[in-house]
């Protein structure tokens, strides 16, 4: 249950359910802008764009967990915040080396001849596997600053 403090969470794709609990707030990448959103935010709806999404629990909100997010529906209504997800991943999910292998690939499709069209989706579909690679480096940055392990493959 949601206390005065806290408001209830849901992360969810079509193929489940990401995250969900109460949180202190939440920052969301949308195509108006980063928003966070606080216990009793206004109601909204808006567009989530590719980015990282920020959950934020624990006292004051100090323990933060990154998403990777690549489009999707953001609701706020009351004491919950939906997100419907195209493809929602946890950081500590997330196999940044083939986040990487899509980057380059993206890259590569830009740097051809496009479409309109084919260029926007060449975009989105960049921006989607930079948010990975920014989530996994958000979670290495946080580990790093607690003394905990870092994300170099082997240590
Ligand atoms: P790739 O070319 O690497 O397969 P993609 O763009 O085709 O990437 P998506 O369509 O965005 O992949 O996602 C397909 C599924 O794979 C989703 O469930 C998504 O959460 C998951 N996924 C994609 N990339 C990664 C990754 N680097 N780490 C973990 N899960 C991933």
């Amino acid at each position: 249950m949601a206390d005065a403090k806290t408001t209830e969470l849901s992360v969810v794709t079509a193929t489940g359910t990401v995250a969900d609990g109460p949180v202190r707030s939440v920052t969301i990448p949308t195509t108006d802008g980063e928003i966070t959103v606080l216990p009793d935010h206004v109601p909204l709806v808006s567009v989530i764009r590719p980015g990282v999404l920020t959950i934020r629990t624990g006292k004051d909100g100090a323990d933060e967990q990154h998403l990777a997010v690549s489009g999707g529906f953001l609701k706020v209504s009351g004491d919950s915040i939906s997100v419907l997800a195209d493809t929602a991943e946890r950081a500590d999910d997330i196999d940044r080396q083939r986040a990487e292998q899509a980057r380059k690939r993206a890259e590569q499709a830009m740097a051809g001849k496009l479409e309109r069209e084919e260029l926007a989706e060449a975009q989105a579909e960049l921006q989607k596997h930079l948010a990975r690679l920014r989530a996994v480096e958000l979670a290495g940055t946080r580990r790093r600053g607690r003394g905990g392990r870092s994300q170099t493959p082997g240590s």
